[in-house]
């Protein structure tokens, strides 16, 4: 059993009960209900310090820690990245109004996405987003222009692509020449869009920024992009006499979904990226621009537990057993998409020998609704049991839909003794807001 705890804030309970964050996960549902979310608060906090404080240590203070918030958004988590002292990324403006509404201190928020829209521009600089994150010419041209309508200076980075290849699928490959994010290195396109922004009148260019990918375990790849991205800062500075004072290398650290996959260890890893990343600006004869990263994953992933009642049990001799919950693609949609793996526990029942092979299924109309297949579950599993699924605090709220016209689940955060509700459970009612 000590398999299936895959992070520290999973541990058994009486009863065979498994507890999530200290608390008996069957508690958790005679009071909130399923399908439901859990976050552990305290788990959060720890993984934004352990970032902030390589910053410090290691970075020598000069750099900043983003929350990458399309990992999981709602008007807490800003509240709680404001109280860490940390900086966010935002993608849309969804994210900028709920971290605007949470009273987040929008000079620390980032803008990014590859298609701003000149109404996504404006609303940004009209709700003091700090720095935009460019991905392309027409962008940057866009943001000079409505910048200088609003009579405003406004912050950028660009976004580079360092021609990274980081062996993780494909679908979460970004770094690549040939991905649709930013401006590639090798074409020469890096070159030409730095001078542009350095020749544009409304715009303070604050430096670079580069995202290679997801799921690394490893700090080699953040010290691959880093070689390259300071290379380039080094030979712009010769070339444009342009000293880059800031470097984001992304976000991508990695989570254990699996029993399989390693713990990463983020302080070292991040110590050891900061000596890389020091001795080759000295090999540059650079001045160590400030260091930032942006971690979405690794913040929240393994802080999130989603729970699920059984509602059948189908075994099909000979074939293949189904166990169906009550969610599905609907709060999960990781494994529909591109094949995620996840630990799925028999929440109820963690002692029970698991003899069952099984696909654990949703509840949409839709053959892909699947959460996981090859799970292993007790025999005796049946309906009114409880299903615990591991490691769901990154991309499965934040890409919860209402497909079948099914209610998205409540977010309950736990910190220590308490718990209390993040996003509400929505209502049938909910459902008829927008309907004309
Ligand atoms: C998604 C994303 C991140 C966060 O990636 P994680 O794998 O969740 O850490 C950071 N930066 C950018 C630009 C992203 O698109």
């Amino acid at each position: 059993m000590t398999r299936d705890f895959i992070c520290s804030n999973l541990s058994l309970g009486s009863g065979g009960h498994l507890c999530f964050a200290g608390h008996d996960t069957a508690e958790l549902v005679r009071q909130y209900g399923t399908p439901l979310y859990l976050m552990d608060e305290q788990l959060i906090r720890r993984r934004c310090r352990t970032y902030l404080d390589a910053i410090r240590k290691y970075f020598g203070g000069r750099g900043n820690v983003l929350y990458a918030s399309k990992a999981a958004a709602f008007k807490r988590i800003y509240e709680i990245m404001a109280e860490e002292g940390m900086c966010v990324d935002v993608v849309s403006p969804g994210e900028i109004f709920t971290a605007f509404k949470a009273g987040f201190p929008m000079e620390r928020a980032w803008f990014h996405s590859n298609n701003k829209t000149d109404e996504d521009i404006r609303f940004a600089m009209e709700h003091d987003v700090g720095t935009f994150v460019i991905d392309s010419t027409e962008e940057l041209l866009a943001v000079d222009r409505i910048a200088g309508e609003l009579g405003r200076i406004q912050k950028v980075m660009l976004r580079l692509t360092p021609g990274i290849d980081t062996h993780t699928f494909e679908a979460v490959a970004t770094g690549k020449v040939d991905s649709k994010f930013g401006f590639a290195i090798e074409t020469g396109q890096a070159d030409t869009v730095t001078e542009l922004a350095l020749t544009l009148e409304n715009l303070e260019l604050s430096g670079f920024h580069c995202h290679v990918g997801s799921m690394v375990f490893d700090s080699d790849v953040f010290i691959r992009s880093a070689k390259i991205m300071l290379s380039f800062i080094a030979h712009i500075r010769y070339t444009h006499n342009y000293t880059a004072p800031e470097l984001n290398l992304g976000g991508g650290y990695g989570v254990r979904y699996l029993a399989s996959q390693p713990e990463l260890d983020l302080d070292a890893n991040l110590a050891e990226v900061a000596e890389k990343v020091s001795a080759m600006c000295r090999e540059l004869y650079l001045p160590q621009p400030a260091i930032s990263f942006e971690p979405g994953r690794s913040i929240v992933a393994d802080a999130g537990l989603t729970l699920y009642t059984v509602g059948m049990v189908k075994r099909i001799p000979g074939f293949i057993n189904y166990v169906s919950v009550d969610g599905g693609m609907t709060d999960n949609i990781r494994y529909a998409l591109y094949g995620a793996e996840y630990t799925v526990l028999p929440a109820s029942h963690m002692e029970e020998p698991r003899e069952m092979c099984c696909s654990v299924v949703g509840r949409c109309c839709e053959s892909d609704d699947v959460i996981q297949p090859n799970v292993c579950l007790p025999e005796s599993t049946q309906r009114g049991d409880l299903i615990a699924v591991c490691t769901t605090g990154a991309y499965n709220y934040s890409m919860a839909s209402n497909y079948n016209r099914v209610p998205r689940p409540p977010v309950v955060m736990l910190d220590g003794e308490k718990s209390y509700v993040a996003v509400k459970r929505e209502s049938l009612e909910d459902l008829l807001l927008l309907d004309a």
